[in-house]
């Protein structure tokens, strides 16, 4: 196989599953917000159509993610909660760090859902260190607001 063909078919994975992260993170918010998930919400949600939130959920349930019942709506597993409550954890975390510079809420949400998928354990860990310390320091994060 060609080093490309390998870079393409890593891309690929990679964005399935930040696909997939997407849908465990969107599905646990629903089911705590509303106390259950539907396609119908998770479509509507998402932006995408049924028929294809249909698709995403019967793959997810044959992972053992979740389960699905067309009438009865779907629950995650113990590692699809899991999955969803990582995804879940490192977007609280980036969006705490961007809010300290006073960024716009639009933005910060925008960059976050496109961080969230990409960013290491190790690395989550210092921007969850550093937002604690930046938060004891509102001269040093005043400083960098002024120049930014
Ligand atoms: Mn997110």
């Amino acid at each position: 196989m060609s080093a490309k063909k390998r870079t393409t078919s890593a891309e690929t994975q990679k964005r399935n599953s930040a696909a997939v992260e997407d849908y465990l993170e969107r599905i646990l918010e629903l089911i705590n917000t509303k106390g259950y998930a539907r396609v119908v919400d998770i479509a509507e949600s998402l932006k995408i159509s049924q028929a294809s939130v249909t698709n995403m959920v019967q793959r997810l349930d044959g992972e053992g993610l979740l389960k699905y019942e067309k009438y009865r709506g779907l629950a995650l597993t113990a590692s699809g909660e899991a999955l969803a409550q990582n995804i879940t954890r490192r977007h609280r975390i980036l969006t705490d760090f961007l809010r300290l510079f006073g960024l716009d809420e639009d933005v910060i949400y925008h960059d976050v859902e496109g961080m969230e998928h990409h960013i290491s354990p190790p690395t989550m860990n210092v921007i969850e260190a550093l937002t604690q310390q930046l938060s004891r320091q509102p001269a040093l994060v005043a400083r960098v607001r002024a120049e930014t």
